[in-house]
């Protein structure tokens, strides 16, 4: 525990944001993950904020830590089961046994069912809600589908009315965005925030985060894409693009470097004229990916001048054909045109996403893939990374089956083999076929895939998944003998 602490306090010596209150409601806000993933989070950090706006309400934050043993706040060292409300963050289909972990090393008991009426309320957010909570269900009391905007001060203000337990779920069921999986046999559609209460932008800086000393700022929420894969069409609801002067209002000038986000950032109307009063204000920036049919060389220069060192975008399929099947609306010569603006504005290096095990694809889909990669490496060094196709929920492909690990891992072999030659002008980076099938399981799975993943908290591989899926009864929803299609397909799908 002193280490803990120890460490604890040198990482608030790093950050700058943490917000120390005394309050009457105290809310536990954790994170399933480490310290410096949690803190990569805008949305943590905008619940971390929107939490401690209201004057009777302390938010602590707790994560899953590296050391072993019980978990402490950050910001008193309280115990985080001391709270009224604990609140959890998840993002990623494979932080659901992370949640079973934080549970227990909270303090609390992982199942729902199991905890006491005078136990926190147990909360829980963040994108895999919007995607699929039911694996979630047997541990939250209540889920959170969509944006805390507009959902957190409600919930504080039910809390604030009640007090209790029963009485705060009863004021709270009917609530847009709010799932109580122990009372709600179906999902509720999402909530979505009013463009006034956006940007959501940084409360912390630190070093320590994935995005290191990095203000981190959402300048559009929503996609109008049809890309057929993508849960961003239909999970952030409608596109709002926040007007430039609010976004470089919300951006203290002090910081020195700033995290664009956006589900597709090169669609935001303002990008050029955001990066270059940030290029004119010396403030350095970065964006996660742009999209290949919208960049040019004057938007690449200004990534450059930006301090950008990675050029990244994503080509999604293997070939035009699977690429037209998913909507993805690029073709090979935006592909091209990405890889040269980015080699005229300086950019040695550019990573491509690739995504295969795409339904209907064949062996030539995957030479064209190859064909294009050895294209794109004609400009520069080319950093591949492949990932297995996993078809979700709330997408057209809901009914879509996983191509399977054998046949992943063969074919991502096979691209491996062709290009291998070429390296290092080549660089093949692929993401685990068997994780990408768990991926797939929890993404379509229901409550019984929640109750696997408590069985996996001391030991987690891939052979331990399918035991406990198999001992909690688990089977395929594609195979079953009666498929759940409008389970599978959700609302607003
Ligand atoms: S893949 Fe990108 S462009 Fe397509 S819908 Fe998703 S966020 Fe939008």
């Amino acid at each position: 525990m002193d280490l803990l602490r120890e460490r604890i306090r040198a990482r608030r010596a790093r950050e700058r944001g943490a917000i120390l209150k005394d309050a009457p409601i105290r809310v536990t806000l954790a994170y399933p993950n480490r310290y410096g993933v949690g803190m990569a989070s805008l949305g943590f950090q905008t619940a971390y904020r929107l939490l401690n706006a209201e004057p009777d309400v302390v938010a602590e934050r707790a994560f899953l830590e590296e050391l072993p043993g019980e978990l402490i706040t950050y910001e008193s060292g309280r115990h985080p089961a001391e709270a009224h409300l604990f609140a959890v963050s998840i993002a990623y289909e494979l932080d659901l046994t992370n949640l079973v972990r934080l549970l227990i090393r909270a303090g609390l008991r992982p199942l729902r069912e199991e905890r006491d009426p005078d136990d926190p309320i147990v909360l829980v957010g963040g994108p895999l809600t919007s995607s699929n909570p039911w694996p979630l269900a047997p541990f939250a009391d209540l889920i959170v589908i969509g944006d805390g905007e507009e959902v957190i001060p409600q919930l504080i203000e039910a809390f604030r009315r009640t007090g209790e337990k029963e009485a705060f779920l009863d004021w709270v069921e009917g609530l847009p965005g709010v799932f109580l999986p122990g009372r709600m046999e179906r999902e509720p559609r999402f909530a979505t925030a009013r463009p006034e209460t956006l940007p959501a932008a940084a409360q912390f800086i630190t070093p320590d985060a994935e995005f290191p000393d990095t203000f981190l700022i959402e300048v559009e929420r929503g996609c109008p894409r049809p890309c057929t894969f993508c849960l961003a069409r239909v999970m952030y609801g409608p596109t709002r693009n926040v007007p430039l002067d609010r976004v470089l209002a919300a951006i203290p000038e002090d910081v020195p470097k700033v995290g664009l986000i956006g589900a597709a950032l090169t669609d935001y109307p303002w990008v050029k004229a955001l990066s270059r009063a940030l290029v004119e204000r010396r403030q350095r920036f970065s964006y996660s990916s742009v999209r290949a049919d919208r960049v040019d060389l004057e938007l690449a220069e200004l990534m450059r001048a930006g301090g950008m060192k990675s050029f990244t975008f994503a080509a999604d399929g293997p070939s035009q054909r699977l690429r037209d099947l998913l909507k993805k609306q690029i073709d090979r010569r935006d592909l091209l045109k990405a890889a040269r603006v980015a080699r005229e504005a300086g950019f040695k290096r550019f990573k491509v996403y690739q995504m295969i095990g795409l339904p209907t694809e064949t062996e030539e889909d995957l030479e064209e893939m190859i064909e294009d990669t050895l294209a794109l490496a004609e400009y520069g060094q080319v950093a591949l990374t492949i990932s297995p196709f996993v078809p979700k929920r709330h997408t057209p492909h809901f009914a879509d089956r996983f191509a399977g690990v054998k046949p992943i891992e063969s074919r991502i072999k096979r691209v491996e083999k062709a290009l291998r030659r070429h390296r290092p002008r080549i660089e093949i980076r692929s993401v685990s076929a068997r994780w990408a099938w768990v991926e797939a399981v929890i993404a379509r799975g229901g409550p019984e895939v929640g109750l696997a993943a408590l069985r996996l908290v001391e030991r987690e591989n891939f052979a331990a998944w399918k035991r406990a899926l198999t001992e909690v009864g688990w089977r395929d929803p594609l195979n079953a003998p009666e498929p759940n299609l409008p389970f599978l397909a959700g609302v607003g799908a």
